[in-house]
């Protein structure tokens, strides 16, 4: 007798819970720092964890389609701005198996710089990323996107979680949506004049400093920090240090208010564009198991930017904005007693007039022992990450840092000051060198630098302490999958405050 087959009847998958992440740069596309690296990699390591993404960023004059494989979406947007309305198209295209779109209106976005130009901020910047911000509600609408979350990133997305809770609260699409406010660096706030709510749309009701007024300014940031369900900054210590006046740049106060529902998720980095072992821009692979290849690298590094070749001076990296924020100046103050240590220091970095030309100065006093590259080389950062022993990182304050954990990963021993996200993922070498994974320094001064550097010289000259503190360094896993485990509790918890407000209204 036959069997009778029963019928399987198949039922469509679960949508996954939505993630909309607004940031105004993201690697592949654009990117003037650590934010860019965060919005390329978080949406790749959300998928991962469950989560559907889409990634909204603008289209800048760099970015172009044909490149990146973008395809125009034939759904022209009208975007309500105030009192005007805006003609804005998209671009949708992948970062890795996760959507994204591309806000392109050329008036506000077709330029070469992301924020400036040579001669200062740009003039509509407050208008330009209200757009954009705004623009994203115009997307879910136009592509039937219904987010879950929608998690902002820095002032530039701020706003949008200003039009959700203000004008999208009641709407259905959005109704259940709840917002994350991401502060990747509290120093930037959006700061203009008052006379931009009326071309925003934001109302004067809010220009007071409960609102977000700042000492007769509007400010950006605020309007995130006030409007989000829960605001992360990316790293513990750091959510600590902007409650305080110290590193609270004026806002002190309302962290403080907001303190419940904020907290530190550390960065994590790009496993495959920041790997020794299979990087395509250095000149030599290696892994903890062998290291000759790190030898290669720093040979050619040394031939690459002038430095006399020798495989056992201790060589010092730093890659960095040359801004006040990132400390060249103790640098500068420690740079002769550090070169009589008889180390080399290989510098990549742009930003301030000063720093720039006090880079230049030093190189030009110690040829062949003090390289200064000016201008942004994404090559030849990985190559100096590969190619050098130690890392410096003598931030006033760092959010969170990237470089000191491609150090670790590259088995370059970072030496860091111990505040924000570089406290947190460093730990310093003890006394004998038998745990640890770098130097920490606590004063702002060229002195404590200083110490920090001799420290690590004189674990150098032990080749079996060394072989230590790399290895210990280069096991740490600072990879996306625990971060963005983090982000997805965060992201559940919020879900379930939206389900439980939605049953008991
Ligand atoms: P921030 O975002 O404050 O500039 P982060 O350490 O978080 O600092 O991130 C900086 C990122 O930009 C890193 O990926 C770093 O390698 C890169 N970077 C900074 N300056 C340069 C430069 N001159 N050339 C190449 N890459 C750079």
């Amino acid at each position: 007798m036959k069997k009778k087959m029963k019928r399987i009847r198949r039922e469509p998958a679960p949508a996954l819970p939505l993630v909309v992440l607004l940031s105004s740069e993201a690697v592949p596309f654009s990117k003037t720092g650590g934010l860019a690296d965060v919005a390329g990699a978080l949406p790749i390591a959300l998928r991962k964890a469950g989560f559907d993404v889409v990634l909204v960023t603008p289209r800048y004059g760099s970015v172009d389609p044909a490149k990146f494989r973008l395809a125009k979406r034939l759904k022209p947007m009208s975007v309500p701005l105030g009192a005007k309305s805006y003609d804005v198209d998209t671009f949708e295209g992948k970062v890795g198996d996760a959507r994204v779109f591309l806000i392109d209106y050329p008036p506000a976005f077709a330029r070469e710089g992301l924020y400036r130009d040579a001669s200062g901020d740009f003039a509509d910047n407050a208008f330009r990323f209200a757009l954009f911000s705004r623009s994203l509600f115009e997307l879910c609408l136009t592509f039937d996107l219904r987010p879950a979350i929608l998690h902002a990133n820095d002032w530039q997305a701020a706003l949008a979680l200003y039009y959700l809770k203000r004008e999208f609260a009641a709407h259905p699409l959005f109704a259940s949506t709840r917002g994350v406010f991401t502060i990747h660096n509290l120093a930037y706030q959006g700061l203009f004049p008052p006379a931009v709510l009326e071309e925003l749309g934001v109302g004067w009701d809010l220009f007071k400093p409960e609102g977000i007024e700042f000492w007769g300014k509007v400010n950006f940031l605020k309007a995130g920090v006030l409007f989000a369900d829960a605001v992360t900054t990316v790293s513990e210590r750091y959510a600590a240090e902007i409650q305080t006046k110290e590193f609270g740049c004026g806002l002190e106060g309302l962290l403080q208010a907001r303190a419940g529902v904020l907290s530190g998720i550390v960065n994590g980095i790009d496993a495959d564009v920041w790997n020794p072992r299979t990087d395509k821009l250095i000149p030599a692979t290696y892994s903890e198991v062998s290291m000759t290849g790190k030898g290669k690298c720093k040979l050619a590094l040394q031939g690459e930017l002038g430095l006399a070749r020798d495989p056992d001076v201790p060589l010092i990296g730093m890659i960095s904005r040359l801004a006040d924020q990132k400390g060249f100046d103790l640098v500068e103050a420690a740079a002769d007693w550090m070169m009589a240590e008889g180390v080399q220091v290989a510098v990549l970095g742009t930003g301030e007039a000063v720093h720039e030309a006090a880079a230049r100065a030093l190189a030009a006093r110690y040829p062949g022992r003090f390289s200064a590259t000016i201008g942004f080389n994404d090559g030849l950062a990985h190559r100096i990450e590969a190619g050098t022993d130690m890392f410096m990182m003598p931030s006033r304050y760092e959010p969170c840092g990237l470089n000191q954990l491609y150090s670790l990963r590259y088995g370059t021993v970072p030496i860091v000051r111990a505040t924000g996200g570089l406290d947190d993922t460093v730990d310093d070498v003890d006394e004998l060198g038998r745990s640890g994974t770098g130097f920490k320094f606590h004063d702002a001064t060229g002195e404590a630098l200083l110490g920090a550097v001799q420290r690590a010289v004189r674990a150098y000259s032990d080749a079996a302490v060394w072989r230590g503190i790399v290895r210990r360094g280069m096991a740490r896993d600072f990879t996306w999958g625990t971060s963005a485990e983090r982000y997805a509790r965060l992201y559940r918890g919020l879900m379930a405050d939206a389900l439980a407000a939605r049953v008991a209204g």
